[in-house]
């Protein structure tokens, strides 16, 4: 990956979103990134990061990119596929990268779960754990994560070091399932008090005779 390209090297080295990122990567090459993290206003245009990415990426614009077949979206902003970025995906203000190539193989909700992280940076900012209930909360809304997914999600992470802007993998995994848990609780609340008070208040319908 370090393979001379050195402007590609310095423009991965502004992105935000790496944050899945830093993984099993070699320490030294997680730190020489992390540093950099968090920037929510530093980052090549898009057209000089398709430049510098050379031929393999592909960009995919607003309303054009499915994730197993759903539509997927963050507010206008296009995506760039990139099978040599140096992490599942990542987030350059305006746009955002995802790895078609390591993502290949990851469950539905955990690939959506990375897009939605990735997304989140770009309404949230370089927080790590705003970006992953970002991505939780939206899972939960739009209808995508359920209790399988969620799990999923905590497998996949939990195998994640931490670093100077991420928490390590199983503390993001226990604040995620936590922010999940909360949120069907007040989803289950909200619909059963609505189902109470329509039923409460449901006119009867007009019987032909009375109930047998
Ligand atoms: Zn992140």
């Amino acid at each position: 990956m370090r393979d001379g390209r050195a402007s590609l090297g310095l423009a991965l080295t502004g992105a935000l979103g790496l944050a899945l990122c830093v993984g099993q990567a070699s320490a030294a090459r997680a730190q020489e990134w992390s540093g950099e993290e968090g920037s929510t206003s530093a980052g090549p245009t898009i057209e000089d990061y398709l430049k510098e990415a050379g031929p393999d990426a592909k960009l995919v614009n607003h309303g054009a990119l499915k994730i197993d077949g759903r539509p997927v979206n963050c507010g206008t902003r296009p995506t760039v596929l990139n099978s040599n970025f140096d992490s599942w995906g990542g987030a350059f203000p305006g746009f955002l990268i995802l790895n078609t190539k390591k993502i290949t193989g990851l469950s539905t909700a955990v690939k959506l779960y990375v897009y939605s992280h990735e997304c989140g940076h770009q309404f949230e900012g370089p927080d790590e754990t705003k970006a992953d209930l970002f991505a939780i909360r939206r899972g939960v809304t739009r209808g995508w994560l359920d209790a399988v997914g969620m799990e999923d999600i905590c497998t996949f992470i939990s195998t994640l070091k931490g670093d100077s802007a991420h928490p390590p993998g199983p503390e993001r995994c226990e604040t995620m399932r936590k922010y999940y848990r909360e949120l069907v609780e007040t989803e289950k609340q909200r619909t059963t008090s609505a189902s109470a008070s329509a039923s409460a208040s449901a006119p009867k319908a007009q019987a032909l005779g009375p109930a047998q």
